[in-house]
């Protein structure tokens, strides 16, 4: 597994497994009553997951 720092182009945090979810792999953003928010794929677990804002 090849590990690159994305730290400036983050999405959010995986709320899994607190991995850093980069912004390329987002999946839809959508503006709810309480601002944005977001799914995205996690590298890490593989797996569609909401990112929780840095
Ligand atoms: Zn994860």
């Amino acid at each position: 597994m090849i590990s690159v720092s994305t730290s400036s182009s983050a999405a959010g945090t995986c709320p899994r497994c607190g991995e850093a979810v980069p912004t390329h792999r987002l999946l839809i953003e959508y503006e709810t009553t309480d601002g944005r928010s977001a799914f995205a794929e996690c590298p890490t677990c593989d797996d569609v997951v909401h990112p929780e804002p840095a």
